[in-house]
C-alpha cells in the first residue's frame, strides 16, 4: 500500500512548524516517529496534502529534571525513555512503560508526544501518564499553554492539542516520600498493544498507610482513563491484600468499556480488575522497598 501524494516539509524551528500548520491548516498534519500516522496513510485513513516532519527541528528531544518534575521534549523516543538513567532512577515505571511498546524498530522511532498527541485507545503509556497526574506543554501561535492530563484525552484519538499547536513536552510530577509505581498490561500477541493495560502508583506513609494514589486504564474503552473508584478505595487506607483486591474490583467502573475483536465488555471488564490489581500489588511492593 503506498499513501496518497503529499508535499513533505521539514523546517528547523518550533515556530517554523506553527507557520506551516496555520498556511496548510487542515490539510497538514504533524510527522514524529511516524509509526502510526505512516501506517494510517498507506491505509488511506489519512490523507494530509502536507506532512510536517518534526525530527530536523532541534531542542524537543530531552529528559531533564525541572521544578520537582521530569520534563520530557515531545520528539523523545520510547528507547530514550526506556533507557533514560534519570528515569530510571526518579520515575522506572515511565521507563518499564516504554520499554513494552511495541518491539525495537517501533521504540526507536516511536516518540512518547506522538503517541501522547496520537491517543491510540490501546497506547501503553497514557495509563502511566495518567496515574502519575502529567501535564502537557502545547505551543501555539499566541504562546505556551499547560493541559492537565484530566483534561488532555478528550475521546477516540483526540486530544486537547489544537490544530494550530505542537505539543513540545510532558511535564511528570515527582512524587514524594515512599513511592511505588507500575504498569502492566495483557498485550496483543502480534502488535504488542494493550488489550487491556493498568497502570498504578501510590505514596505510602510511615505507617504504610496510602496518602496519594493514581491508577490509570488503558485499551479498554475508546480512550484513557483515571480509575477513580479504586483510587478512592486505597487514600487513606493500609494497602493490605484485602484492601488492594476490594479496590482493584471496580477497575472497570467509569471506563465505559468496549467489546471488539480483542473480547467482550465482560472479558475486557475482567482484565480491568486483574492488571489493576496486579499493578498495584507491584506499585505497593515497590513502595516498601
Ligand atoms: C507494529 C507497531 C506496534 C506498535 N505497538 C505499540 C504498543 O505496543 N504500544 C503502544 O503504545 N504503541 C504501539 N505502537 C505505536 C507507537 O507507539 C507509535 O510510536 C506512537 O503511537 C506514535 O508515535 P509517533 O512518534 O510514531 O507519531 P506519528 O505516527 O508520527 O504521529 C502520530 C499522530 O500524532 C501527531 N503528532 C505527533 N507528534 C506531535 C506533536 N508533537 N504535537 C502534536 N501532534 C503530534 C501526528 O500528527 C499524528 O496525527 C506500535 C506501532 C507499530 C507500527
Amino acid at each position: 500500500m503506498y499513501p496518497a501524494a503529499f508535499e513533505y516539509h521539514a523546517p528547523a524551528s518550533v515556530r517554523e512548524a506553527l507557520g506551516l500548520l496555520g498556511q496548510y491548516k487542515d490539510d497538514a498534519k504533524l510527522l514524529a516517529g511516524g509509526h502510526s500516522l505512516v501506517p494510517m496513510m498507506k491505509l488511506r485513513l489519512a490523507q494530509p496534502k502536507h506532512l510536517i516532519d518534526l525530527k530536523k527541528i532541534p531542542g524537543l528531544s530531552y529528559i531533564k529534571e525541572d521544578g520537582g518534575a521530569i520534563a520530557i521534549g515531545a520528539m523523545t523516543t520510547h528507547w530514550q525513555v526506556e533507557s533514560s538513567a534519570l528515569l530510571k532512577q526518579k520515575c522506572p515505571v515511565l521507563s518499564e512503560t516504554a520499554a513494552v511498546i511495541g518491539d525495537p524498530a517501533v521504540r526507536n522511532l516511536g516518540t512518547i508526544g506522538g503517541s501522547l498527541a496520537h491517543a491510540d485507545p490501546a497506547a501503553d503509556m497514557p495509563a502511566t501518564i495518567i496515574a502519575h497526574g502529567a501535564e502537557f506543554v502545547c505551543e501555539g501561535p499566541k504562546g505556551r499553554r499547560t493541559v492537565k492530563v484530566d483534561d488532555w484525552f478528550l475521546g477516540l484519538m483526540s486530544t486537547a492539542v489544537k490544530e494550530d499547536e505542537l505539543l513540545v513536552e510532558v511535564r511528570v510530577p515527582l512524587w514524594a516520600g515512599k513511592t511505588g509505581g507500575a504498569y502492566l498490561k495483557f498485550p496483543h500477541p502480534a502488535s504488542r498493544f494493550a488489550v487491556v493495560g493498568a497502570a498504578a502508583v501510590v505514596t505510602l506513609d510511615g505507617a504504610g498507610k496510602c496518602t496519594k494514589a493514581g491508577v490509570g486504564i488503558t485499551g479498554a474503552g475508546i480512550k484513557a482513563v483515571r480509575a477513580r473508584d479504586v483510587e478512592a478505595g486505597l487514600v487513606g487506607k493500609n494497602l493490605d491484600q484485602a484492601t488492594i483486591e476490594a479496590a482493584a474490583a471496580k477497575a472497570a467502573e467509569g471506563v465505559d468499556v468496549q467489546a471488539d475483536l480483542q473480547g467482550s465488555v465482560e472479558y475486557k471488564s475482567h482484565l480491568c480488575r486483574v492488571f489493576a490489581r496486579r499493578a498495584l500489588e507491584a506499585a505497593v511492593k515497590r513502595a516498601r522497598g
